[in-house]
């Protein structure tokens, strides 16, 4: 079974800029964000029960999920959310339960950006946070999404806190502009990630 390493950290941390520097190395990256598109994609048993239970206009004319219709729709019928995520979760976690347990590299890393919050510690063997200030979060993301800044505060106040992330970690990549660089802060990650695979 392949070791897997949980990454995690707020909006804008740098979740993807770590994982594409794994990548370079050979290193499989699995995504969360990914996992949760593919279980509504179309033919998938997700997207056939929300079609059903929600009619048609669920989707978009070429029978993709029209994810702006689902959104809106759960917004205001907080029951219905309930149902959705009963239905979503398992198929996400036994997707990466699968899809991580395939990984051909000597370890894997789990990419799930809502890790601490929805407690899925327990999908990996080690967890890696990677740390920034929230003054930082808001500048990037800003500056990636071109999106207001109140946007960006909004969602960093529904997520868990940096210092609920640091407590879960047992590695912290540091990524402020005035950090080590990430190469390096990697390079070491990739030899202890092997050590501990090859036990
Ligand atoms: P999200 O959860 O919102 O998808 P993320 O955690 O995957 O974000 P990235 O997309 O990797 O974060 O990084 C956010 C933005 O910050 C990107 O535009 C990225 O290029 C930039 N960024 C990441 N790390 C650094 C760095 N060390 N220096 C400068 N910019 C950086």
């Amino acid at each position: 079974m392949a070791y897997v390493v949980g990454v995690t950290g707020g909006i804008g941390s740098g979740k993807t800029t770590v994982a594409n520097l794994f990548a370079e190395k050979g290193i499989e990256v699995i995504d969360a964000d990914v996992i949760a598109r593919q279980v509504v994609e179309p033919g998938s048993e997700g997207l056939k029960a929300i079609s059903e239970k929600f009619g048609a206009s669920m989707l978009n004319d070429d029978g993709t999920l029209n994810r702006g219709a689902l959104r809106g729709h759960v917004f205001s019928h907080p029951e219905d959310k309930e149902w959705l995520n009963g239905l979503l979760h398992p198929k996400i976690r036994q997707e990466m339960i699968t899809q991580t347990a395939q990984a051909k590299s000597p370890y894997c890393l789990l990419v799930i950006p809502l890790l601490v919050e929805n407690g899925l510690q327990s999908l990996c063997q080690r967890v890696l946070v990677v740390d920034v200030s929230e003054a930082t979060q808001v500048t990037r993301t800003t500056q990636r999404d071109l999106v207001p800044e109140e946007q960006v505060k909004n969602i960093l106040a529904a997520q868990a806190t940096r210092q609920q992330r640091l407590e879960a970690a047992d590695d912290v990549i540091f990524n402020e502009n005035d950090s080590k660089p990430l190469s390096e802060q990697i390079e070491t990650l990739h030899h202890q990630y092997l050590a501990l695979a090859a036990q």
